[in-house]
């Protein structure tokens, strides 16, 4: 293990494992055959090109994707390890060479897809040669229960018997039981070791809000991510075209991607968009399955996802890099008809009845006024206990006073009562506001005593409120149609035996209000990192590579925060290790110096950057609650009492000093400490950890002390290591 370590250090330039995967590449040295479940994002590479680095033999991946395996060749290759492929794609000439080099054991890591396994030649040449480890990238294409099976996956079963000295693992993202049984099976997976990590992806900002202008809400959504890579996810191929023409108009750099074009065209706008040429992807489901690309920093889904799976699929695309990514899910009730109306194609009644459930839930996650951690996660079937996670809209949102709401309920339902309980809460709503649409007048409904009179709210507030409706059970909403009825608790309310109690939220006209900033890394010079960025994009494209090939975001975050201005300060930015110093560290030092002392930054001085990058967010961000509270319990105000007087919980205070203190700002930590319940001799343990591994994510520590410590806890402990480490 310490050669692991050491090789997660130089080759990689990585600091520390992640969750699991120190454990899994023990299993895999062992020679124990390994399943491994992870997110997408979570690092199941290294699992396996670590023990590749350190057996003797060579180490076969196979991989359903030529493009996904491109991308992964080189980036190894940039490492400096000794990687091939062999494929259909390559030239005669390539191939050869290739295969020689294999043949000659001058490669560590070999990538296949899986029906090149099933030509001759290279079936005699891996059995010419030492074969320590088989790896089945993408194991549950082998299922079919899975959401993506490949015929070809089919013959994997006898590879593994046919070289029973060499490991076998099998990794993948889909965390259903019964995929995991067909490839344990399938692969003939040795009592394997099985590795299940959690799901919880901390950098993803989950967001939704009711959708009321869409085309204006994505644009807004876009003009809050300038300059960055997104996806955005639409319901039909129409709409991606139409969307894709109407953002390039406005001059957003976008390109479409859909079934009904062709593979050529499809692939060349993938290329663009992993080379950063073109910074948003308008997309069906289609998209993303081949994608390795580590800045993806936002997801927009524009239509109801079908079900919780797709949705955690597509948002998790983004992040790959571990630094913040904003979903952000456009909701409304008229989506839920359009899904409906292709399920009920289905001729199944199974699987028609199974396609609804898994909507229903969907709707469930969209409709959620708690943490949307708990919904998401839980249908995983893994629990999480956490109340409150800081990183989506939910725990975002200022608590406010529940209020009387009961004479809205009741013009509400005196609506849905008058025009027949047979219409969805758009409608409703278009009549109690009085609107002049065809609809209303076909049906007359302008003469009904309710038409108007629902002036004193605006149309989202009286979204939001029907949710609560449906949710308090006054109104049932049928699940094929989305319209809405009376229920038994209807007539109490109408009657005015009965009382409704609930929020009434302020007309809220963009996300801006939500945005948190988390993790130290945020704060960088961000000129700096347009430069690093530019001169990577020039490299790459000489060598005609994508560009995080070269420095991933993250790293480039990095030095423009830390400013390293020798070799060995490079070194220790994450992400750079022995390879890529020698490569790229001189071109990078170069111009790091250059600006630094164009800039007048002499040495690292961390307290006055961060003072100045709190500066330039200022700016952008009209929110200064987290500084009123700051500086408020700076002056000795309690978190309690600072909780009562904003009538928040106090864990919404913790979060707004947290990020005041990462803006810079020194904290007085005596008053954080009165708050952490674990006894103070233990604090020191938890500072090891962070230095040990790093202070951007809590949950491989919350693991570390086998979830014994609260994550308040947590949070507090980080709020004072890094008061007193910057
Ligand atoms: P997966 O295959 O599980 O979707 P990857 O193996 O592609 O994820 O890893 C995602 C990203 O995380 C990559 O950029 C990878 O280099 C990075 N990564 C993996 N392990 C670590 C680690 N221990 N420390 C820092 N970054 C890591
Ligand atoms: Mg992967
Ligand atoms: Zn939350």
């Amino acid at each position: 293990m310490d050669k692991a370590q050491n090789i997660l250090k130089v080759v990689f330039g990585y600091d520390s494992f992640r969750p699991l995967q120190k454990e899994i590449i023990q299993n895999v040295l062992n020679k124990k055959d390994t399943l491994v479940i992870m997110p997408t994002g979570g690092g199941k590479s290294l699992c396996y090109q670590i023990p590749a680095l350190i057996f003797e033999g060579l180490t076969v991946v196979i991989s359903p994707l030529i493009s996904l395996m491109k991308d992964q060749v080189e980036q190894l290759k940039q490492l400096g390890i000794k990687t091939a492929l062999l494929n259909s794609s390559l030239s005669q000439y390539d191939y050869k060479i290739n295969f020689e080099n294999v043949k000659n054991q001058k490669v560590k890591l070999l990538y296949l897809a899986p029906e090149s396994l099933m030509k001759n030649d290279i079936a005699d040449l891996l059995k010419s040669i030492r074969l320590d480890c088989i790896t089945v990238d993408e194991a549950h294409c082998i299922s079919e229960w899975g959401h993506d099976f490949r015929k070809e996956y089919r013959q994997l079963g006898n590879l593994r018997n046919s070289f029973p000295s060499a490991v076998c693992i099998g990794l993948t993202a889909t965390a259903t039981p019964r995929v995991q049984e067909d490839i344990i099976k399938n692969l003939n997976l040795a009592t394997p070791g099985k590795f299940l990590a959690s799901f919880n992806r901390e950098n993803l900002f989950l967001n939704v809000i009711p959708k009321r202008d869409a085309f204006q809400q994505a644009v807004d959504f876009l003009n809050d991510h300038k300059n960055q890579s997104g996806i955005i996810y639409c319901f039909s191929r129409k709409q991606v075209d139409n969307l894709h023409d109407d953002l390039s108009y406005l001059g957003f750099s976008t390109k479409p991607y859909h079934a009904g074009m062709t593979d050529e065209e499809r692939n060349k706008n993938q290329d663009l968009f992993i080379k950063d040429e073109v910074q948003i992807i308008i997309a069906t489901i289609a998209f993303g399955m081949g994608i390795n690309k580590s800045n993806v920093r936002f997801v927009l889904h524009y239509d109801l996802p079908k079900n919780i799976e797709s949705y955690y699929q597509e948002i998790g695309r983004s992040g790959r890099d571990g630094l913040r990514s904003d979903c952000l899910l456009l909701f409304t009730y008229s989506d839920i008809a359009k899904i409906n109306y292709f399920i009920d194609q289905k001729e199944d009644d199974k699987e028609r009845l199974v396609a609804k459930a898994h909507l229903n839930a969907m709707i469930k996650y969209a409709e959620s006024e708690i943490c949307r951690r708990h919904p998401l996660i839980n249908y995983f079937g893994e629990s999480y206990q956490i109340d409150y996670c800081g990183m989506c809209d939910n725990c975002l949102v200022e608590e406010k006073e529940m209020t009387d709401i009961t004479i809205p309920a009741q013009k509400f339902l005196s609506a849905v009562r008058r025009t027949g309980e047979v219409f969805g809460a758009n409608y409703i709503i278009d009549v109690l506001l009085g609107e002049e649409s065809d609809r209303i007048f076909h049906n007359g409904h302008q003469n009904l005593s309710v038409y108007g009179i629902g002036k004193e709210l605006n149309k989202k507030q009286w979204q939001t409120l029907v949710h609560q409706f449906v949710r308090k059970e006054i109104l049932i909403r049928d699940l094929e149609f989305g319209s809405l009825k009376l229920s038994q608790k209807s007539s109490n309310i109408l009657l005015n035996k009965e009382k409704v109690l609930g929020f009434v939220r302020e007309s809220q006209t963009s996300t801006k209000k939500l945005k948190l900033s988390k993790g130290k890394e945020e704060t960088y010079d961000i000129e700096l990192f347009e430069l690093l960025r530019k001169k990577r994009k020039e490299l790459a494209d000489n060598k005609n590579i994508p560009p995080f090939v070269i420095f991933s975001d993250k790293t480039l975050i990095q030095m423009a925060a830390d400013f390293p201005q020798s070799e060995k300060e490079l070194l220790n930015i994450s992400g750079v290790g022995k390879n890529k110093l020698e490569n790229y560290g001189s071109i990078f030092l170069t111009l790091i110096k250059s600006y630094c002392t164009r800039k007048n930054i002499s040495a690292k001085t961390p307290a006055l950057q961060h003072t100045a990058a709190s500066k330039l967010k200022l700016k952008n961000n009209s929110d200064l609650r987290h500084i009123i509270v700051g500086e408020a319990f700076n002056k000795g105000n309690s978190i309690d009492k600072l909780a009562e007087e904003y009538n928040v919980k106090s864990q919404t205070i913790i979060t707004h000093i947290e990020r005041y203190a990462n803006e810079g700002n020194k904290i007085r930590t005596d008053g954080l400490k009165e708050k952490i319940s674990l006894p103070e001799i233990e604090h020191k343990k938890v500072f090891e950890a962070f230095k040990e591994d790093g202070t951007s994510t809590l949950s491989n520590i919350f693991e570390k002390f086998n979830k014994e410590i609260s994550y308040i806890d947590l949070h507090l402990l980080r709020i004072i290591y890094l008061n007193d480490h910057t």
